[in-house]
């Protein structure tokens, strides 16, 4: 981009440049002389390189000055006092028209206008979408975000890129839904994009120390704070079935109270687990710890409990099952109020970017142990990527708490 400098004070400048294509900057800071509507970029190009004037709007004037054709300090001052012609009402308007007539004409006469259809969205729900695509002028947008009260969202206008044409969308009670290579055209598109069915899936639960009953109960309420978490947060997941089972009889389960992650074998081992579920164990401490949990892995199935460990744990440990990593160091967009924060007792939210990566890392359990999304896109986003095939791990729809969306 090319500026129209102002004139040197010195009445020497050697180096004025061409006037700019897109953007003329006002002359002087004491008026806009000069300035015009930014919406219509190309504006300048079509009335003043061709025709060679200047038409310019500021405040309330509308003014038109004819270019020299060589642009000087002297005929720069020159046209800095033929600015004060006011146009007529008749001549704003017709100014006005030609503007809102070059605009289209530049993107063949109308932008399009996208409309993405969304099927299977929970009832009353809104939908968030993350939009990839081009935009009108032909540059590439990624992870635009709009919200759908309704079956549809208006998108505005969406081309094809080179790059990156994908949604991604978020409701509450549904998977993550994402479609790649999506058809954009530089017309009118009507883009389905359809959830799947809420993923529901099974855990075994064994208390292994402690009072069978009082674990139990500790247990059941993790469970359903680990739900209630997932579908406010637009996990789409939920338990198709928790089997709790009493291992506290078990001869070997002493051995297993004071749990560390290599024990974790030997505790399978004697004490049981259900193959192709993730399987959690309530112990007695973990890791040295009466409040603590493990799940001894990124994309585990396993997962140790201490007896104390307070509701919200297990929904942390089965996220590091989804392949989430901590965030604790990410103080500018996470603090303990997300679910994935090392130590917290107030884990309440996942962002877009955490909820993306849950279901689209391939060794999330959903993919890798579960299979809940079979033919489904599968990414290796790691937490701090971010490009067009990885949401940034922050990236938020809706606020979660302090943290606006973004
Ligand atoms: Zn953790």
């Amino acid at each position: 981009m090319q500026w129209l400098r102002k004139p040197s004070q010195q009445g020497v400048n050697t180096n004025i440049a061409p006037l700019c294509l897109y953007l003329l900057f006002p002359l002087y800071p004491s008026f806009l002389l000069f300035s015009y509507f930014p919406y219509f970029p190309h504006f300048p190009r079509s009335l003043t390189k061709n025709r060679r004037w200047l038409i310019a709007i500021n405040y309330h004037l509308l003014h038109w000055v004819k270019l020299p054709k060589q642009l000087t300090n002297q005929n720069l001052e020159i046209m800095n006092t033929q600015h004060t012609n006011t146009a007529t009402l008749a001549g704003k308007i017709f100014i006005i028209l030609v503007l809102i007539f070059t605009a289209n004409f530049k993107s063949g006469f109308a932008q399009s206008s996208d409309t993405i259809i969304i099927g299977n969205a929970s009832i009353g729900n809104a939908t968030g979408l993350l939009v990839d695509g081009n935009n009108d002028p032909g540059n590439q947008v990624n992870d635009s975000t709009f919200i759908s009260l309704t079956g549809k969202a208006s998108v505005g206008s969406f081309n094809p890129s080179a790059f990156s044409n994908e949604i991604i969308a978020f409701n509450v009670d549904r998977p993550v839904a994402v479609s790649t290579n999506v058809p954009w055209t530089t017309g009118n598109d009507n883009i389905s994009v359809n959830f799947s069915n809420k993923i529901m899936i099974p855990i075994t639960i064994w208390i292994v120390n402690g009072n069978f009953s009082t674990q139990k109960a500790k247990a059941i309420a993790a469970v359903n704070t680990a739900a209630a978490i997932w579908s406010a947060e637009r996990m789409g997941v939920g338990f198709s079935s928790v089997t709790y089972i009493d291992a506290t009889k078990n001869k070997k389960s002493r051995n297993y109270n004071s749990f560390t992650c290599s024990l974790q074998a030997g505790l399978q081992s004697d004490i049981g687990m259900v193959a192709g579920q993730v399987n959690v164990y309530y112990v007695g401490t973990v890791d040295g710890g009466s409040d603590r949990g493990q799940s001894c892995a990124i994309g585990s199935s396993f997962i140790a409990l201490a007896a104390n460990s307070l509701s919200d744990l297990l929904c942390h440990e089965l996220g590091h099952g989804f392949g989430l990593t901590h965030i604790d160091d990410l103080t500018t967009y996470f603090d303990a109020t997300n679910v994935m924060y090392s130590a917290s007792s107030v884990r309440q939210f996942f962002t877009e970017g955490q909820l993306f990566r849950a279901h689209t890392i391939t060794n999330s359990t959903l993919n890798a142990l579960y299979h809940a999304r079979p033919g489904q896109v599968t990414r290796l986003c790691a937490r701090d990527d971010s490009s067009l095939t990885c949401p940034t791990i922050h990236k938020r729809i809706w606020a979660d708490g302090t943290f606006p969306a973004n």
